[in-house]
């Protein structure tokens, strides 16, 4: 039995519980709450009401890819706000800063040839967009019954009522009347954990296309509009794809003329040492879900990157449907655009991408030398993300019992040792800003090896 409590108060007021009906919170309503307030950021660490220093290893929620405390990214959003805090993006009425956004998106986005930017909120609004967007294209086209999506299990693709359908985590549907019957689930690719003995990644791989195919065929491919994917899955436990994965995919995909939407809302803009998921993994999507890192979280904000393909139907066809009726109040908000367009241009300024894959070998092969813990299954991960799986004996078939919660124990020690972690489960991931030093790395790899012996 481990206590997992943190002693004394996290909030520095002593107080407990709150009025918030807290996101992703356990036991929200307990009247002992007692939540970690963070107050202050500064490059890769936050501190507390009480002033005690974190190592940020996940980049707030993956997304402060440059830091808590970038003074360019501050200067860009007053000085939008002192010239244009708000004007709305509808009805053939716009704003610079949007205008000018969506062609740098354009421009950066060079997996394939893009033609236009859909501005939302953030990931969620993102991808239920890009469902709306794919059966208006497919009510263009005249095919009213090709509406279902493929997603896989474990992703995760937001929490509004479609992206919550989408992600293939089931907390996300239970109690929810989730997910809604036009999204369909198919295999997870986590090699380590599905793969049969002796199968080969490449073997994995065709065996998982060619379910998909099963799937499709039984479906009937007429009924199925787009496959979802990241590039790599992130909340549900940073999983690689496995060698050919992809390529086999897309070649299923194209067969019954089904789109490839690519969430690219953790990998895109540097993270995984590539500018996108797509560039690293050759994917060419029809639609691209972006956010986080496209401003920095400084400001919420997220893309839809359209093909030509897609973008030329609903143009040509808006005469047959009229007006592509979707939008939100603040689908590029000025400020967000204004913080957005900075971030690309310190990304393009100091060679995120560069700076990333430098940096990269030092954090996996730090985290990943503990690999011969007894307590650990799995460690993966690729340029700035990384995933470890808590398991007895190395087996993905021996979890431990949940209620030893391995995971929480281990986060709250990364936590008493002034470093914050996300935990899932038997799962704990890391996603550090962009501009990690290597000393900020050193760091990181040392309270992880603290906070694994606490728990072993
Ligand atoms: N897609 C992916 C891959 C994500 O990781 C997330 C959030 O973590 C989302 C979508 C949802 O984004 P948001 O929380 O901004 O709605």
């Amino acid at each position: 039995q481990r206590d997992n409590s943190s002693t004394g108060s996290r909030n520095g007021q002593g107080f407990k519980g709150h009025d918030m009906l807290a996101p992703f919170t356990a036991g929200w309503q307990a009247a002992d709450l007692n939540p970690l307030v963070i107050a202050k950021s500064k490059g890769s660490y936050v501190y507390d009401v009480n002033g005690k220093k974190y190592l940020d290893s996940l980049a707030g929620l993956w997304c402060t890819s440059l830091g808590g405390s970038e003074p360019r990214l501050v200067a860009a959003a007053m000085a939008q706000l002192n010239t244009l805090p708000f004007y709305h993006s509808f009805w053939n009425r716009t704003t610079k800063p949007s205008l000018d956004l969506a062609k740098e998106i354009l421009e950066i986005f060079t997996a394939r040839k893009m033609a236009k930017v859909f501005f939302s909120n953030s990931g969620s609004e993102a991808n239920d967009t890009q469902v709306k967007l794919v059966w208006y294209y497919n009510n263009a086209l005249g095919r009213p019954n090709k509406k279902k999506i493929i997603a896989r299990s474990k992703s995760y693709h937001g929490s509004t009522l479609i992206s919550a359908s989408l992600s293939g985590l089931p907390a996300l549907h239970q109690k929810f009347d989730l997910p809604a019957p036009f999204v369909l689930h198919t295999d997870c690719p986590h090699y380590w954990r599905y793969r049969l003995p002796g199968e080969t990644e490449e073997e994995f791989s065709s065996r998982l296309a060619k379910s998909l195919e099963s799937l499709i065929l039984a479906e009937g491919p007429e009924t199925i509009a787009a496959f979802i994917a990241e590039p790599v899955m992130g909340a549900g436990g940073v999983i690689l794809p496995p060698a050919t994965y992809f390529d086999k995919v897309q070649a299923v995909l194209k067969k019954y003329d089904i789109l490839f939407i690519a969430d690219e809302v953790i990998c895109g803009f540097g993270r995984l040492g590539a500018m996108f998921g797509c560039d690293k993994y050759d994917i060419k999507p029809d639609l691209v879900s972006t956010a986080k890192a496209l401003s920095s979280a400084y400001m919420p904000i997220g893309a839809v990157i359209v093909s030509p393909e897609v973008s030329d139907v609903i143009h040509s066809q808006s005469n047959k449907l009229g007006t592509f009726s979707h939008g939100f109040t603040y689908s590029g908000h000025p400020v967000a655009c204004a913080v957005a367009i900075e971030t690309l241009k310190i990304y393009r300024e100091r060679n995120i991408v560069e700076q990333v894959k430098n940096i990269a070998p030092r954090f996996q092969d730090g985290v990943k030398a503990f690999s011969n813990s007894p307590i650990i299954g799995e460690i993966r991960g690729t340029g700035l993300v990384l995933g470890t799986e808590f398991t007895d004996n190395k087996s993905p078939n021996n979890p431990f019992p949940p209620e030893w919660g391995i995971g929480a124990y281990f986060g709250a020690m990364c936590e008493k040792h002034g470093m914050l972690i996300r935990v899932a489960g038997d799962s704990i991931m890391m996603s550090p800003p962009f501009i990690i030093s290597p000393e900020e790395v050193d760091e990181l790899i040392s309270i992880y090896g603290k906070a694994l012996k606490d728990t072993e």
